[in-house]
């Protein structure tokens, strides 16, 4: 079974063929900055890598050429669209109508429009995506994987919030938790690393939005993000935690517009509106030349994590892991130190040295003696994504 994933964000679609149960990966790649003069797009086949900028104005030209790269007589991976038998659509946000991973119809869509108010930078381009792949791939099966899904697990007093009752059981409104997909592969991987019966994990998804999860013995009891993924540590453009007093004092005070306060939390906040830069190797590059802005708003992103991890080991009563992944997860041994300095009286004691190592592979960064295993894990959602599809309709 050839099952194309699709993870189609506000300005990128990233594409991995995979055949399945064999879990192999055909080919791959991404169309970034869609909407400049100067898109990037990769394709990376066997030994074929093609990397070249070009005008893509919108989501549907940034599909049709990765059909286009797939079907391609010399570089493609398949000989016509036919060939695929489902592709399988990363959403970010199911709220409570989806569980499971699920076959896209028509009411399904209609429910990830619905709730695109609560994520307005990731559903409705997941939502283009499926429409547009629908034409491409005609024959294809369409399945919505909802990073929401993942976090079902969690008990009722981390889910509510103390508002009246009503809002919770007229109104769903709840914390639902965000980057399941992620959470659930990481984790998953760090269980088999740890061979440990009983675990008591905390997963860190550092990326261009960034969360973290409490599990024990795999299952999501706690996480950052909530109603909508706005909630919990800085992201690149997105506040987290902030008290909703500033919001009223926005709109009643300085004359905000209710749109425009979204505006400036969803996409002019985080690590942008702090330094100015969206991207954690420019922040980086900066502070080490004395940047003030960008040193302090990397001590504020690291602090942040830390008084999460602190909550969470108190909310399990322990940790055995620590998972670092994603892209800043993954690459930046600063955030990475910055989050575990100090932190030896929760058993948390990080080796320097291996911790400035470069691996594209699971590996361990504690000291020996450190009680709490650290872990960078590299989170692979397509694949996991591949792995629900093959499950769904086999
Ligand atoms: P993701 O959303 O997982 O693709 O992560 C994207 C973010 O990872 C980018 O915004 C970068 O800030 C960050 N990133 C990627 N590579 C590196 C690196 N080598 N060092 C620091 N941050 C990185």
């Amino acid at each position: 079974m050839k099952v194309l994933v699709l993870n189609s964000g506000s300005s990128s679609i990233k594409f991995k063929l995979l055949q399945m149960p064999l879990e192999k990966v055909i080919c791959y790649g991404m169309v970034e900055r869609i909407g400049d003069e100067d898109a990037l797009m990769c394709y990376k086949k066997d030994t074929i890598n093609i990397q070249k900028t070009i005008s893509i104005k919108k989501h549907s030209d940034g599909l049709n050429l990765i059909a286009r790269y797939l079907v391609h007589p010399e570089k493609g991976a398949i000989k016509n669209p036919q060939e695929i038998y489902a592709v399988g659509h990363r959403v970010v946000h199911g709220g409570d109508s989806f569980a499971e991973t699920t076959l896209i119809t028509d009411a399904v869509k209609k429910q990830i429009k619905n709730y695109s108010v609560l994520a307005l930078l990731h559903n409705p381009p997941n939502l283009e995506g499926i429409e547009i792949s629908e034409k491409l791939f005609p024959k294809a099966k369409q399945v919505a994987i909802f990073d929401t899904a993942f976090h079902q697990t969690m008990p009722i007093k981390a889910r509510k919030y103390a508002i009246p009752n009503k809002f919770y059981t007229e109104d769903d409104i709840q914390v639902y938790g965000f980057h399941g997909t992620s959470h659930k592969y990481v984790s998953e991987k760090a269980i088999e690393y740890l061979g440990m019966d009983t675990s008591k994990i905390i997963s860190i998804h550092l990326g261009n939005g960034c969360s973290i999860t409490a599990l024990v013995n795999g299952q999501s009891v706690d996480h950052s993000l909530g109603f909508a993924p706005s909630n919990g540590l800085i992201m690149g453009s997105r506040s987290g935690d902030i008290d909703h007093a500033i919001i009223f004092h926005m709109v009643h005070s300085l004359g905000y517009s209710l749109e425009e306060v979204k505006e400036v939390l969803n996409k002019e906040s985080g690590m942008l509106g702090l330094t100015g830069f969206n991207d954690l190797r420019d922040i980086q590059s900066k502070a080490e030349k004395g940047n003030k802005d960008c040193q302090l708003a990397l001590d504020m992103n690291a602090y942040r994590i830390k008084k999460y991890i602190g909550a969470y080991t108190a909310a399990m009563n322990g940790l055995d892991a620590l998972i670092f992944t994603a892209g800043i997860g993954e690459n930046s041994c600063l955030i990475r130190r910055l989050a575990c300095l100090d932190m030896d009286y929760l058993g948390i004691e990080l080796d320097l040295v291996k911790n400035e190592k470069k691996s594209s592979l699971l590996r361990e960064i504690n000291t020996d003696c450190s009680k709490v295993k650290i872990l960078v894990i590299p989170t692979n959602e397509e694949l996991e994504i591949a792995k629900q599809v093959y499950k769904l309709l086999s």
